[in-house]
């Protein structure tokens, strides 16, 4: 077979790291290409589900994560005012015997930093302050040119569009398209557990949810911290960026009147980061020649299945194991085959929580939530037939029977 010997990844992300350290323990050359001049990440959470532990896990990372883990002790679902509870499904020691694999709250920084480490020590060259501006054909038949913003080129065997949301390389795989902003906007934050004196933070991946509005709760690096992302439905988005600084008065009052639990811990923030929340629809191809994407490039979402990235490291696994098993065009082919369906399916759920979370409906809404409550109590296989084919899913085995 002729195998892959040097792949090119545009963006040092979670979704360009995770694929880099994957084919780089298989022996490939990996250079990744990041246009930010520093390697650092936004200070805010990050849900690690079991179906992305267990790709963590096989590349080895879970030993080192753990010292940065916050195991939560259940998934709940919490009225905005009176805090009564419409769902508790267990997580922590439950969630290992359930689907083989823990659910932890890491730190972004931290799982960024460690996935550097990881690849540095697998030989993966980082190239930062590297915008890639596109691809061209190869003189070559059997590579492809990665072109940088400095006016140099880099040739290769592949390119992995791993440039998220506003991705250089499905733009011109794909033809211009702006993003959708989907209606609503994220504040995110994380504040010191020592300035929580007037409460105590449930140790909980806890959805606050209220009309128009939700926020989510949870803690972080073993408990020092809580994170919070708190959406607010909005009619559009007026900044150039998609993300900016946020005014932690107005998110203050957004959510002013809602539970103490949400109220004092938004009153010990200090400052908080605003993002217009995206998304895309499906698209028509993922990989074109010796190009492919992967993660936000191909499939954004909605946080509201906390999979964004659980996705992207999924598609890495799948990504290296057909690569490692199949020649060009196939591989491609066969990842694309793999992995569309779920990552479309897990676009639709995240969109389909917000009438949930936000009380759509009125009187609907609060039936549909109360429906929740009862399933919760009385019939908790109705809740854990909807979350077992997310976080129960092994993709290490569905790579291993498909690839
Ligand atoms: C509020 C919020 C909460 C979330 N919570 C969760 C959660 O709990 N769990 C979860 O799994 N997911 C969550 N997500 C989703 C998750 O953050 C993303 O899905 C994930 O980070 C996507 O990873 P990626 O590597 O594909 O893209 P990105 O993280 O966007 O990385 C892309 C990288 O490419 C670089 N880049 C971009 N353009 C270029 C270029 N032209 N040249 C070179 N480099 C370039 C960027 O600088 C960046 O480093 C959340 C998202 C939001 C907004």
């Amino acid at each position: 077979m002729n195998k892959i010997k040097d792949v090119a990844v545009a963006g040092a992300g979670i979704g360009g790291l995770t694929v880099a350290l994957g084919l780089a323990q298989q022996g490939v050359d990996v250079t990744i290409f990041e246009q930010a001049s520093v390697l650092a990440e936004v200070g805010a959470g990050l849900q690690m589900s079991p179906n992305a532990m267990k790709v963590l896990r096989q590349f080895g990372l879970e030993d080192t994560l753990r010292p940065y883990a916050f195991e939560p002790q259940q998934a709940t679902i919490r009225h905005f005012k009176s805090g009564e509870y419409y769902l508790k499904a267990p997580l922590g020691q439950a969630a290992i015997d359930r689907y083989g694999a823990p659910y932890w709250h890491l730190h972004r920084a931290d799982l960024h930093h460690v996935l550097v480490e990881a690849c540095q020590k697998a030989g993966v060259t980082i190239q930062l302050g590297a915008t890639v501006t596109g691809y061209q054909k190869s003189d070559q038949q059997n590579s492809v040119v990665l072109c940088l913003q400095d006016g140099s080129q880099y040739e290769t065997d592949l390119v992995i569009g791993a440039d998220g949301i506003r991705s250089v390389i499905r733009e011109q795989m794909l033809g211009k398209q702006a993003p959708d902003f989907m209606g609503q906007v994220a504040w995110r934050g994380v504040v010191p557990v020592s300035k929580l004196n007037a409460i105590h933070v449930q140790p909980d991946a806890c959805v606050w949810a209220g009309p128009g509005r939700h926020l989510v709760t949870y803690y972080l690096r073993g408990g020092e911290w809580v994170n919070f992302v708190a959406v607010e439905e909005r009619g559009g988005w007026q900044s150039e960026s998609w993300r900016e600084e946020g005014d932690i008065n107005e998110l203050r009052s957004a959510f002013a009147g809602w539970h103490p639990e949400v109220t004092e811990l938004l009153l010990a923030a200090d400052s908080t980061f605003l993002w217009a929340l995206n998304g895309r629809s499906s698209l028509r191809t993922w990989f074109q020649g010796r190009v492919v994407l992967l993660g936000d490039a191909c499939h954004p979402m909605l946080p509201f299945m906390a999979q964004g990235a659980a996705m992207a490291i999924e598609d890495a696994y799948v990504l290296v194991a057909s690569l490692m098993s199949k020649p060009l065009p196939d591989a491609l082919a066969s990842y694309e085959i793999l992995r569309k369906p779920r990552a479309v399916r897990i676009q639709n759920m995240s969109k389909d929580n917000t009438g949930l979370y936000h009380m759509h409906g009125g009187l609907f809404g609060q039936m549909k939530l109360n429906a929740v409550k009862v399933a919760s109590q009385f019939v908790p296989s109705a809740i854990q037939g909807k979350l077992d084919p997310v976080y129960g899913y092994d993709v290490v085995k569905a790579a291993a029977a498909w690839c």
